[in-house]
């Protein structure tokens, strides 16, 4: 959640503004403390926008795909889906075969892909 903070020009208060999404911007912004409608945004402390370099980084590091449990199929496919969307790339489709097998809990072992895959 996008976390904004603009300064009262009256009050010289700082006001914090959490916004529901990352593409709404608050229209009728007042001041908490006096009613005033002069914000100013300030620089946010807060990384809204990550660059392309920073999600890289953070895809690498396995911390933050928020402890994925690797015996478990349905924790390592919902990891996989959340790296699929931090690429914003089509998984091909044997992939995401193997991803929905292990939402259902099951493990694509590789003698699963065997028998019918010599065909095509
Ligand atoms: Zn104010």
């Amino acid at each position: 959640m996008p976390i904004y903070e603009y300064g009262c020009k009256d009050c010289r208060r700082k006001t914090t503004v959490f916004l529901r999404s990352f593409s709404v911007e608050p229209k009728a912004l007042v001041c908490d403390s006096c009613g005033g409608s002069n914000l100013v945004r300030l620089i946010s402390r807060v990384a809204v926008v990550k660059s392309e370099a920073a999600r890289m980084e953070a895809m690498a590091d396995p911390s933050s795909w928020g402890g994925v449990d690797e015996n478990d199929p349905k924790s390592i496919a919902k990891m996989m889906r959340s790296m699929q969307n931090q690429m914003g790339e089509a998984v091909d489709p044997q992939m995401e075969e193997a991803i929905e097998k292990m939402e259902q809990g099951e493990i694509p072992d590789e003698p699963s892909y065997g028998g019918g895959m010599e065909d095509f």
